[in-house]
Parts: C-alpha cells; structure tokens; sequence
C-alpha cells in the first residue's frame, strides 16, 4: 500500500539541523503515526512521503518556509518586566501563554537585562531549515474515526485522555 490521502503512516525519523545537530528523534520510541493528508506533519514532509511503502528509507530536506515558517521579527518584544506580576524570577527559556493580535500565543523569554524582559512569538524551529531521515514501519486505511478526528490513533499517534 502506498501512503496516500486518508492513510495512516508510521515512520521512524531522526531530525537534524542544517549544521547536522539533531533536534529530536524517534529512537527508542514508537515510530511516530500520521493521517496523511490532514496536515499533521510539516507541509515539506507529509509531501516528500506521499507513493511511498513500507520499508522506504528516505532523507528529506525541507527549508523553513516549507517546515515551521519563517522568523518573524514583529513577534520580538521588550516589555518591562512589572508586566509579568506574580512571577519572582523570570529567566531566559520560560515559556507563557500570551494574549495578542494573531490571538493565544507561546512566547519565550529569549532576554532578561534590567527591567527589560524580551519576548519571542516565533516557533523554536523557524527559521531553521530541517533535515529528515525516515524509514516508513507501517501504512495501513485510516479508521472512520480517525477520518473524524482528522489525526491517527494507536501507538505513536493521538492519544486521547
Ligand atoms: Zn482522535
């Protein structure tokens, strides 16, 4: 079977940088399971995998446009830091829940110099070209469940509480 609209794919993946640093990886995990063709892997990705079968290894580069976008410098801010009432210590890497413009965002604390706190909306991967090395480990029909809910259920894929 080849992975195509309205299956579910399983693949085991390493993914580095283009410096070769590795952000993550399947290894020691379940292999990760997608419905293909609802977006619930990067653009890039999901389309390099369509046609492929069990078994494919395949390496995929997909630029940061294709991946998680570009950086945004609007989403880079300096608040002073009486903004974040309640917080003692606000260090570099916290991440908080932020009401803005483009509606709930994640924003990391990316610097703390004074009473100036900045903030950066962006993903951690924007901007950064991501390499893929994937096997594909199982194809099969999505369930009509899984159709509804629009992702894969089961090990390595959504796991409802
Ligand atoms: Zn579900």
């Amino acid at each position: 079977m080849n992975i195509s609209e309205n299956c579910v794919a399983s693949f085991h993946y390493t993914l580095t940088d283009g410096s070769g640093k590795v952000l993550d990886s399947s290894e020691g995990h379940e292999p990760l399971s997608y419905l293909h063709g609802a977006g619930n892997i990067v653009p890039g990705l999901e389309d390099a995998l369509t046609g492929k079968v069990v078994g494919d290894k395949l390496k995929v580069s997909v630029n940061a446009a294709e991946a998680y976008g570009l950086r945004d410098d609007n989403l880079v801010q300096e608040l002073p830091s009486n903004m974040f009432s309640g917080i003692d210590n606000i260090e570099v890497g916290m991440e908080f829940h932020a009401e803005t413009e483009q509606g709930l965002q994640v924003v990391t604390v990316t610097k703390v110099e004074g009473d100036q706190v900045t903030i950066d909306g962006n993903h951690p991967l924007a901007g950064v070209d991501l390499n893929f090395d994937v096997e594909i480990t199982e194809v099969r029909a999505a369930t009509e469940e899984e159709l509804n809910h629009g992702h894969a259920h089961g090990a390595g894929g959504h796991h409802h509480h």
